[in-house]
């Protein structure tokens, strides 16, 4: 098995002209590694496992493979959460190759905050664990917490995180989830989903 990784750091595109069609642009980027809920042999029970920022590297004749290793938050059990299976070294970047050797914190933030990554590891994520903020891309972002805000909000999910819609819209506008259920009813907020990302409408 290989395959390439999405580079997580890689926005995709907002819709185009989207700082005409909206008012306020926001990013939701997780802060740290995602963390796995998995069996462990050693505690013998489901627990989490960290990301350790550490790699691994085998090179076994003309083949490579890179590890990305994970612990257990009890008893450091690891797991190994495959980057590349038996790669000849001219199929790895040689500068992504060094940093595995020198177990660069950034890069294994990188493939940690990568949904595509532990999908391809068959790895669930412990969304409970996760921790994110947002990030102003455009607009007044102060704006959209007062009352008196009308438009448009767009969030950029570019991560895909698995936080529900009307979490991130009443985060945003800092209001109670029953607020926003009031408002939805009547209908003064409109939310509505495109692919990951998330619009929120607010009307008079
Ligand atoms: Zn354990």
């Amino acid at each position: 098995m290989s395959y390439e990784i999405r580079n997580p750091l890689e926005h995709s595109p907002t819709p185009a002209n989207s700082r005409d069609t909206f008012d306020v642009i926001i990013s939701i980027v997780p802060t740290n590694s995602f963390q796995i809920i998995r069996n462990c042999a050693t505690c013998n029970r489901k627990t989490r496992f960290q990301n350790s920022n550490r790699f691994r590297v085998n090179a076994n004749g003309n083949k490579i493979d890179v590890w990305l290793i994970y612990s257990c938050e009890h008893c450091k059990h690891t797991l190994n959460l495959s980057i590349y299976e038996r790669k000849s070294p001219s199929q790895i970047e040689p500068s992504e190759y060094q940093k595995f050797l020198q177990n660069d914190e950034t890069l294994a933030e990188k493939y940690g905050s990568s949904k595509n990554f532990f999908s391809q590891n068959k790895a669930e994520i412990d969304w409970e664990t996760l921790s994110y903020r947002y990030t102003k891309e455009f607009g007044q972002a102060s704006k959209t917490t007062q009352t008196s805000f009308v438009g448009h909000i767009y969030i950029q999910n570019d991560y895909d995180l698995n936080i529900r819609t009307d979490k991130m819209a009443s985060e945003i506008l800092q209001i109670s989830r029953s607020q926003l259920k009031k408002l939805i009813k009547d209908q003064k907020i409109v939310l509505t989903k495109q692919h990951r990302n998330v619009i929120i409408e607010v009307n008079e």
